[in-house]
């Protein structure tokens, strides 16, 4: 079976674990934590980094270090993982759905002025599946209405909006380094920023709100989001092997590009001219009109032994979020999207493969 993602791990990251283990620093002190921040928000373009236990207590931390609670209210798009929205009700506000753009699958702009309110404090642009936001707009409205930008860049590690890589564009950027993310700690997340004090403060909120100074004494309430040394000694393997996996998935979308080459009733995935898309998974667009529907391919990818599966459904369509809607755009991208394997790994001739499939399913 050819998986949709899956973690790289080889001497780089099992020499860094096995170190740690053997130092008996396996919580969160040791070395590796403030390395693998101090290397992961330079790579993002930023001065620093907080590494946490995984990438939703990113998010939620950095909700709590703008303040954001009862009675605020956020923008979210409607097609992203769960997780960027359950994070705004984990912080006691709601989140306000609004509608992606074709061109990007990501927050449209337009859509944020008409669901703002006076008690609206933050959006959250989501890098869906690598590509970036369209930040320049979202920050010209943020200033204007001053509200802060949380970018979730979770799928997105080295996505690039004009030159400028993700997570250091917003007020503050999360990621994930969830198994099947463009790098990996197994579990774990960061938030980095260019604001020391935000750093500061969510490094009390991460370790239960305690004093950095004076042990014991917690002049907040937070919470145990930390990271172990040993996810950040992984982590910090990763490191040495980013760019390469980044190079790597460039190559493998560019073979999957050509392959789908005039092959009409599919899509390939969105890189608008400004943005340097990671194609963290991969993912195409079935036509609605050629009557294929996309859970008959990934059937039929399943059973010749190729993983794929659906876009994320939109958010405001599941039961506890029931937001008011139609989002046609997200509601048409989920239902005809289909995501590919798109591991570092995948060879050329897996590509072909895969993609011949895909033109037997669509011309039969
Ligand atoms: C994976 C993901 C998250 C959550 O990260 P975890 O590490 O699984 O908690 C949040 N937002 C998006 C868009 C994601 O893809």
């Amino acid at each position: 079976m050819i998986p949709v993602m899956g973690p790289l791990i080889d001497a780089a990251e099992i020499d860094r674990v096995l170190d740690c283990l053997h130092s008996g620093w396996i919580s969160s002190q040791g070395q590796y934590i403030p390395a693998f921040e101090k290397a992961f928000a330079e790579f993002c373009g930023t001065w620093s980094g907080v590494a946490t236990s995984n990438g939703t207590t990113a998010l939620h931390l950095a909700l709590l270090t703008l303040g954001i609670g009862p009675g605020d209210e956020v923008i979210v798009p409607t097609l992203s993982f769960a997780a960027t929205a359950n994070v705004v009700i984990h912080a006691g506000a709601k989140p306000i759905f609004v509608d992606v753009e074709e061109a990007t699958w990501t927050i449209d702009p337009q859509q944020i002025e008409p669901a703002l309110s006076e008690r609206t404090k933050a959006v959250i642009p989501v890098h869906l599946y690598g590509h970036p936001a369209p930040m320049d707009p979202i920050l010209a409205l943020a200033e204007k209405y001053r509200l802060w930008v949380v970018e979730d860049a979770a799928e997105a590690h080295g996505a690039e909006y004009r030159g400028r890589r993700v997570g250091s564009l917003g007020h503050l950027g999360c990621f994930s380094f969830y198994g099947n993310k463009i790098i990996t700690t197994g579990e774990g997340g960061m938030i980095v920023t260019g604001n020391p004090e935000w750093a500061e403060k969510a490094r009390m909120l991460r370790d239960h709100g305690m004093s950095r100074e004076r042990k014991y004494w917690h002049p907040l309430v937070g919470y145990n989001y930390r990271m172990t040394n040993i996810q950040a000694a992984i982590g910090l393997g990763q490191m040495t092997k980013i760019n390469d996996i980044l190079e790597k998935k460039r190559r493998l979308a560019e073979r999957y590009h050509y392959g789908f080459q005039g092959l009409a009733g599919v899509t390939p995935p969105p890189e608008a001219s400004w943005a340097r898309n990671v194609f963290w998974l991969y993912s195409i667009l079935l036509s609605p009109e050629n009557g294929k529907e996309r859970d008959d391919l990934i059937r039929f990818l399943y059973q010749a032994g190729v993983d794929s599966r659906p876009l994320f459904y939109p958010i405001h369509v599941m039961p506890p979020y029931q937001g008011p809607g139609p989002f046609p755009v997200a509601e048409r991208l989920s239902n005809c999207g289909i995501s590919l394997p798109s591991g570092a790994d995948l060879t050329f001739d897996q590509i072909d493969r895969i993609v011949s499939l895909i033109r037997e399913f669509v011309s039969r």
